[in-house]
Protein backbone atom coordinates (compact mmCIF):
# COMPACT_ATOMS: atom_id res chain seq x y z
CA UNK A 1 0.00 0.00 0.00
CA UNK A 2 1.18 3.17 -1.16
CA UNK A 3 -1.55 5.69 -0.83
CA UNK A 4 -4.54 5.74 1.86
CA UNK A 5 -7.09 8.30 2.07
CA UNK A 6 -9.28 9.32 5.08
CA UNK A 7 -12.40 10.54 5.92
CA UNK A 8 -15.15 10.73 8.76
CA UNK A 9 -18.51 9.48 8.10
CA UNK A 10 -22.32 9.76 9.75
CA UNK A 11 -22.36 11.57 12.75
CA UNK A 12 -19.65 13.26 14.39
CA UNK A 13 -17.90 12.81 17.26
CA UNK A 14 -15.15 14.80 19.27
CA UNK A 15 -11.88 12.44 18.84
CA UNK A 16 -12.76 12.64 15.15
CA UNK A 17 -9.72 14.94 14.80
CA UNK A 18 -7.07 13.03 17.14
CA UNK A 19 -7.99 10.06 15.05
CA UNK A 20 -7.90 12.05 11.93
CA UNK A 21 -4.18 13.24 12.75
CA UNK A 22 -3.03 9.61 13.94
CA UNK A 23 -4.09 7.94 11.12
CA UNK A 24 -1.73 10.89 8.80
CA UNK A 25 1.05 10.52 11.39
CA UNK A 26 1.14 6.89 11.30
CA UNK A 27 1.10 6.87 7.13
CA UNK A 28 3.52 9.34 6.54
CA UNK A 29 5.87 7.17 9.44
CA UNK A 30 5.57 4.38 7.26
CA UNK A 31 6.53 6.25 3.71
CA UNK A 32 2.82 6.30 2.47
CA UNK A 33 0.89 8.99 0.78
CA UNK A 34 -2.49 10.69 2.42
CA UNK A 35 -5.42 11.88 1.23
CA UNK A 36 -8.07 13.45 3.41
CA UNK A 37 -11.66 13.35 1.66
CA UNK A 38 -14.06 15.64 2.69
CA UNK A 39 -17.59 14.87 3.53
CA UNK A 40 -17.21 11.23 3.73
CA UNK A 41 -18.59 9.23 1.02
CA UNK A 42 -20.09 12.49 -0.29
CA UNK A 43 -17.11 13.95 -1.21
CA UNK A 44 -14.99 10.69 -2.15
CA UNK A 45 -17.57 10.84 -5.19
CA UNK A 46 -17.46 14.26 -5.28
CA UNK A 47 -14.10 14.26 -5.47
CA UNK A 48 -13.19 16.32 -2.84
CA UNK A 49 -9.65 14.70 -2.03
CA UNK A 50 -6.93 16.65 -1.13
CA UNK A 51 -2.85 15.43 0.03
CA UNK A 52 -2.09 15.92 3.84
CA UNK A 53 0.65 16.48 5.06
CA UNK A 54 2.19 16.10 8.84
CA UNK A 55 1.33 19.79 9.15
CA UNK A 56 -2.57 19.43 7.59
CA UNK A 57 -3.10 17.83 11.12
CA UNK A 58 -1.17 20.42 13.40
CA UNK A 59 -3.20 21.93 16.23
CA UNK A 60 -6.34 19.87 15.85
CA UNK A 61 -5.87 16.76 18.72
CA UNK A 62 -7.79 19.70 21.05
CA UNK A 63 -11.00 20.15 18.43
CA UNK A 64 -14.34 18.77 18.40
CA UNK A 65 -15.66 17.90 15.55
CA UNK A 66 -14.15 17.19 12.53
CA UNK A 67 -11.84 19.27 9.94
CA UNK A 68 -12.36 17.04 6.92
CA UNK A 69 -16.14 17.43 7.83
CA UNK A 70 -18.94 14.71 7.64
CA UNK A 71 -22.15 13.97 6.13
CA UNK A 72 -24.88 11.30 5.13
CA UNK A 73 -24.75 10.09 1.45
CA UNK A 74 -27.69 8.53 -0.70
CA UNK A 75 -25.85 8.51 -3.39
CA UNK A 76 -23.09 6.00 -1.86
CA UNK A 77 -26.06 3.33 -1.10
CA UNK A 78 -26.40 2.74 -4.39
CA UNK A 79 -23.75 0.81 -7.04
CA UNK A 80 -23.61 3.78 -9.51
CA UNK A 81 -22.54 6.00 -6.40
CA UNK A 82 -19.66 3.85 -5.56
CA UNK A 83 -18.62 3.09 -9.14
CA UNK A 84 -17.90 7.02 -9.00
CA UNK A 85 -15.96 6.82 -5.70
CA UNK A 86 -14.02 4.28 -7.36
CA UNK A 87 -12.95 5.79 -9.86
CA UNK A 88 -12.38 9.14 -7.51
CA UNK A 89 -9.93 6.98 -5.22
CA UNK A 90 -8.32 6.03 -8.67
CA UNK A 91 -7.81 8.96 -10.32
CA UNK A 92 -5.49 9.94 -6.98
CA UNK A 93 -3.80 6.11 -6.59
CA UNK A 94 -5.65 6.06 -3.14
CA UNK A 95 -5.11 1.72 -2.90
CA UNK A 96 -6.74 1.88 0.74
CA UNK A 97 -9.45 4.07 2.91
CA UNK A 98 -9.32 4.75 6.72
CA UNK A 99 -12.99 5.26 7.32
CA UNK A 100 -14.19 6.89 10.71
CA UNK A 101 -18.05 6.50 11.81
CA UNK A 102 -20.64 4.92 13.31
CA UNK A 103 -22.23 1.92 12.33
CA UNK A 104 -23.69 3.06 9.10
CA UNK A 105 -20.70 4.49 8.07
CA UNK A 106 -18.82 0.82 8.46
CA UNK A 107 -21.85 -0.72 6.24
CA UNK A 108 -20.85 1.37 3.90
CA UNK A 109 -17.47 0.11 3.71
CA UNK A 110 -17.91 -3.44 3.80
CA UNK A 111 -19.87 -3.20 0.99
CA UNK A 112 -17.94 -0.88 -0.89
CA UNK A 113 -14.21 -2.93 -0.11
CA UNK A 114 -16.31 -6.23 -0.93
CA UNK A 115 -17.36 -4.81 -4.41
CA UNK A 116 -14.08 -3.27 -5.46
CA UNK A 117 -11.53 -5.40 -3.38
CA UNK A 118 -10.32 -2.45 -1.91
CA UNK A 119 -8.55 -2.74 1.78
CA UNK A 120 -10.57 -0.85 4.16
CA UNK A 121 -10.22 -0.45 8.09
CA UNK A 122 -12.43 1.32 10.33
CA UNK A 123 -12.48 3.51 13.52
CA UNK A 124 -15.61 3.38 15.59
CA UNK A 125 -16.29 7.09 15.43
CA UNK A 126 -19.60 7.75 17.07
CA UNK A 127 -20.89 9.03 20.70
CA UNK A 128 -23.31 6.52 20.87
CA UNK A 129 -21.08 3.17 21.69
CA UNK A 130 -23.35 1.51 19.66
CA UNK A 131 -20.60 -1.38 17.60
CA UNK A 132 -19.58 -4.32 18.77
CA UNK A 133 -16.31 -5.79 19.57
CA UNK A 134 -14.84 -2.60 21.55
CA UNK A 135 -15.34 -1.78 25.01
CA UNK A 136 -15.84 1.97 24.32
CA UNK A 137 -15.93 4.49 20.81
CA UNK A 138 -14.31 7.62 19.73
CA UNK A 139 -16.42 10.57 21.27
CA UNK A 140 -18.24 8.19 23.84
CA UNK A 141 -16.50 9.41 26.79
CA UNK A 142 -16.60 12.77 26.07
CA UNK A 143 -20.38 12.69 25.77
CA UNK A 144 -20.55 11.23 28.70
CA UNK A 145 -19.15 13.54 30.46
CA UNK A 146 -20.67 16.96 28.67
CA UNK A 147 -23.95 14.97 29.74
CA UNK A 148 -22.55 14.50 33.26
CA UNK A 149 -21.52 18.14 33.56
CA UNK A 150 -24.97 19.20 32.13
CA UNK A 151 -27.55 17.11 34.35
CA UNK A 152 -25.12 18.69 37.05
CA UNK A 153 -26.53 21.80 36.51
CA UNK A 154 -29.89 20.77 35.77
CA UNK A 155 -30.36 19.03 39.30
CA UNK A 156 -29.32 22.35 41.09
CA UNK A 157 -32.46 24.22 39.45
CA UNK A 158 -34.42 20.82 40.08
CA UNK A 159 -33.50 20.80 44.05
CA UNK A 160 -34.46 24.34 44.24
CA UNK A 161 -37.90 23.96 42.84
CA UNK A 162 -38.87 20.23 43.75
CA UNK A 163 -39.28 19.07 40.22
CA UNK A 164 -39.21 15.59 38.54
CA UNK A 165 -37.02 16.34 35.51
CA UNK A 166 -36.52 13.82 32.38
CA UNK A 167 -33.50 14.20 30.41
CA UNK A 168 -33.30 13.02 27.10
CA UNK A 169 -30.23 11.74 25.81
CA UNK A 170 -28.73 10.14 22.55
CA UNK A 171 -27.80 6.66 21.83
CA UNK A 172 -30.15 5.96 19.02
CA UNK A 173 -31.18 2.66 20.39
CA UNK A 174 -28.37 2.10 22.57
CA UNK A 175 -28.79 2.92 26.46
CA UNK A 176 -25.46 3.20 26.96
CA UNK A 177 -24.93 7.31 27.05
CA UNK A 178 -28.67 7.09 29.61
CA UNK A 179 -27.19 4.31 31.84
CA UNK A 180 -24.14 5.60 32.51
CA UNK A 181 -24.44 9.29 32.58
CA UNK A 182 -27.22 8.61 35.40
CA UNK A 183 -24.65 6.73 37.42
CA UNK A 184 -22.03 9.49 37.28
CA UNK A 185 -24.71 12.23 37.78
CA UNK A 186 -26.31 10.59 40.33
CA UNK A 187 -29.88 10.86 38.56
CA UNK A 188 -32.58 8.42 40.03
CA UNK A 189 -33.30 5.99 36.90
CA UNK A 190 -32.44 5.86 33.49
CA UNK A 191 -35.05 4.74 30.60
CA UNK A 192 -33.15 2.99 28.00
CA UNK A 193 -34.39 1.14 24.70
CA UNK A 194 -32.90 -2.29 25.49
CA UNK A 195 -35.37 -2.58 28.26
CA UNK A 196 -38.20 -0.61 27.07
CA UNK A 197 -38.31 -3.45 24.90
CA UNK A 198 -38.74 -5.90 27.42
CA UNK A 199 -41.10 -3.99 30.19
CA UNK A 200 -42.49 -0.92 31.03
CA UNK A 201 -39.99 0.78 32.86
CA UNK A 202 -41.63 4.69 33.50
CA UNK A 203 -44.72 2.10 34.94
CA UNK A 204 -42.39 0.65 37.44
CA UNK A 205 -41.11 3.96 38.70
CA UNK A 206 -44.51 5.40 38.93
CA UNK A 207 -45.39 2.21 41.02
CA UNK A 208 -42.65 2.65 43.39
CA UNK A 209 -43.01 6.24 44.21
CA UNK A 210 -40.78 8.53 41.98
CA UNK A 211 -39.18 10.60 44.73
CA UNK A 212 -39.18 8.02 47.49
CA UNK A 213 -37.56 9.97 50.44
CA UNK A 214 -36.64 12.57 47.99
CA UNK A 215 -37.27 16.14 47.00
CA UNK A 216 -36.14 16.26 43.41
CA UNK A 217 -35.58 13.64 40.71
CA UNK A 218 -33.79 13.18 37.67
CA UNK A 219 -34.47 10.50 34.95
CA UNK A 220 -32.15 10.10 31.76
CA UNK A 221 -34.19 8.48 28.95
CA UNK A 222 -32.69 7.71 25.56
CA UNK A 223 -33.84 9.27 22.35
CA UNK A 224 -36.11 7.49 20.02
CA UNK A 225 -39.16 5.27 19.71
CA UNK A 226 -38.32 2.01 21.65
CA UNK A 227 -38.16 4.50 24.85
CA UNK A 228 -40.94 6.99 24.00
CA UNK A 229 -38.26 9.91 24.70
CA UNK A 230 -38.46 12.71 27.50
CA UNK A 231 -41.42 14.54 26.29
CA UNK A 232 -43.84 11.46 25.97
CA UNK A 233 -42.82 10.00 29.19
CA UNK A 234 -43.39 13.75 30.67
CA UNK A 235 -46.79 13.49 29.25
CA UNK A 236 -47.93 10.75 30.86
CA UNK A 237 -47.08 11.35 34.16
CA UNK A 238 -48.56 15.21 33.94
CA UNK A 239 -51.74 12.97 32.62
CA UNK A 240 -51.40 10.49 35.66
CA UNK A 241 -49.53 12.67 38.37
CA UNK A 242 -50.87 15.75 38.15
CA UNK A 243 -49.21 16.65 41.57
CA UNK A 244 -46.00 16.27 40.22
CA UNK A 245 -43.86 19.57 39.03
CA UNK A 246 -43.02 17.36 35.92
CA UNK A 247 -40.26 19.10 33.21
CA UNK A 248 -38.33 17.61 30.19
CA UNK A 249 -35.13 19.09 29.04
CA UNK A 250 -33.37 17.72 25.43
CA UNK A 251 -29.29 18.36 25.46
CA UNK A 252 -29.71 17.68 21.56
CA UNK A 253 -26.61 18.27 20.22
CA UNK A 254 -25.03 20.51 22.51
CA UNK A 255 -23.97 16.29 23.27
CA UNK A 256 -21.70 16.20 20.44
CA UNK A 257 -19.37 18.96 20.43
CA UNK A 258 -16.56 20.45 23.02
CA UNK A 259 -13.32 19.78 23.27
CA UNK A 260 -12.34 15.54 23.16
CA UNK A 261 -11.63 14.16 26.85
CA UNK A 262 -7.86 12.94 27.23
CA UNK A 263 -9.75 9.42 27.23
CA UNK A 264 -11.12 9.92 24.06
CA UNK A 265 -7.70 11.89 22.65
CA UNK A 266 -5.58 8.54 23.88
CA UNK A 267 -8.30 6.00 22.18
CA UNK A 268 -8.61 7.99 18.99
CA UNK A 269 -4.48 8.41 18.82
CA UNK A 270 -3.92 4.48 19.55
CA UNK A 271 -6.95 3.71 17.06
CA UNK A 272 -5.75 5.82 14.38
CA UNK A 273 -2.20 3.97 14.18
CA UNK A 274 -3.38 0.55 14.94
CA UNK A 275 -5.65 1.33 11.42
CA UNK A 276 -2.28 2.16 9.39
CA UNK A 277 -0.52 -0.97 11.26
CA UNK A 278 -3.70 -3.20 10.39
CA UNK A 279 -3.31 -2.19 6.63
CA UNK A 280 0.55 -2.76 6.29
CA UNK A 281 -0.42 -6.33 8.34
CA UNK A 282 -2.81 -6.75 5.27
CA UNK A 283 -5.85 -6.91 7.31
CA UNK A 284 -8.86 -5.73 5.79
CA UNK A 285 -12.85 -5.31 6.14
CA UNK A 286 -11.91 -5.15 10.11
CA UNK A 287 -12.67 -1.95 12.52
CA UNK A 288 -9.99 -1.35 15.31
CA UNK A 289 -11.57 -2.29 18.42
CA UNK A 290 -10.13 -2.10 22.33
CA UNK A 291 -10.55 -5.07 24.71
CA UNK A 292 -9.15 -4.65 28.36
CA UNK A 293 -7.05 -2.38 26.98
CA UNK A 294 -5.66 -4.26 23.98
CA UNK A 295 -6.03 -3.37 20.34
CA UNK A 296 -8.02 -5.91 18.49
CA UNK A 297 -9.25 -6.38 14.93
CA UNK A 298 -12.87 -7.21 14.60
CA UNK A 299 -14.70 -7.99 11.29
CA UNK A 300 -16.94 -5.47 10.23
CA UNK A 301 -19.76 -8.18 10.05
CA UNK A 302 -19.53 -8.16 13.81
CA UNK A 303 -18.61 -4.90 14.83
CA UNK A 304 -22.15 -3.43 13.05
CA UNK A 305 -24.37 -6.39 14.42
CA UNK A 306 -27.24 -5.50 16.81
CA UNK A 307 -26.61 -7.41 19.60
CA UNK A 308 -24.72 -5.22 21.73
CA UNK A 309 -26.21 -6.46 25.39
CA UNK A 310 -26.20 -3.21 28.77
CA UNK A 311 -24.65 -4.69 31.41
CA UNK A 312 -26.98 -5.93 34.44
CA UNK A 313 -24.40 -4.86 36.79
CA UNK A 314 -24.35 -1.08 35.63
CA UNK A 315 -28.18 -0.99 36.35
CA UNK A 316 -27.73 -2.22 39.32
CA UNK A 317 -24.85 0.12 40.35
CA UNK A 318 -27.62 2.96 39.87
CA UNK A 319 -30.68 0.99 41.22
CA UNK A 320 -29.37 0.28 44.17
CA UNK A 321 -26.82 3.78 44.63
CA UNK A 322 -30.12 5.51 44.13
CA UNK A 323 -32.11 4.15 46.56
P1 LIG B 1 -23.85 7.66 13.65
O1 LIG B 1 -24.10 6.33 14.30
O2 LIG B 1 -22.97 8.52 14.48
O3 LIG B 1 -25.08 8.36 13.16
P2 LIG B 1 -23.33 6.33 11.14
O4 LIG B 1 -22.04 6.04 10.47
O5 LIG B 1 -24.10 5.15 11.63
O6 LIG B 1 -23.02 7.37 12.29
P3 LIG B 1 -25.24 6.71 8.99
O7 LIG B 1 -25.95 7.94 8.57
O8 LIG B 1 -26.04 5.53 9.37
O9 LIG B 1 -24.25 7.17 10.14
O10 LIG B 1 -24.29 6.26 7.78
C1 LIG B 1 -23.39 7.15 7.16
C2 LIG B 1 -23.27 6.90 5.68
O11 LIG B 1 -22.78 5.57 5.43
C3 LIG B 1 -24.59 6.95 4.92
O12 LIG B 1 -24.98 8.28 4.62
C4 LIG B 1 -24.21 6.19 3.66
O13 LIG B 1 -23.50 7.00 2.74
C5 LIG B 1 -23.27 5.11 4.18
N1 LIG B 1 -24.05 3.87 4.34
C6 LIG B 1 -24.83 3.48 5.37
N2 LIG B 1 -25.43 2.30 5.15
C7 LIG B 1 -25.03 1.92 3.92
C8 LIG B 1 -25.30 0.80 3.07
N3 LIG B 1 -26.13 -0.19 3.45
N4 LIG B 1 -24.71 0.76 1.86
C9 LIG B 1 -23.88 1.73 1.45
N5 LIG B 1 -23.59 2.82 2.18
C10 LIG B 1 -24.14 2.93 3.39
Amino acid sequence: IKSIGVLTSGGDAPGMNAAIRSVTRAAIFNNMRVFGIYRGYKGLISNEIEEFKTNSVSNIIQQGGTILKTARSAEFMDPEGRKVAFENMQKHGIDALVVIGGDGSLTGASIFGNEYDIPIVGLPGTIDNDLNGTDVTIGYDTALNTIMQSVDKIRDTATSHERLFFIEVMGRNCGFLALNSAIAAGAEAAIIPEISLKKDQLGELIEQGFRKSKNSSIILVTEGEITGGALQLAERVKQEYPQYDVRVSILGHLQRGGSPSAQDRILASRMGIAAIQALLENQRNVMIGIRENEIDYVPFKRAIKKEREISEELREVLLISSI
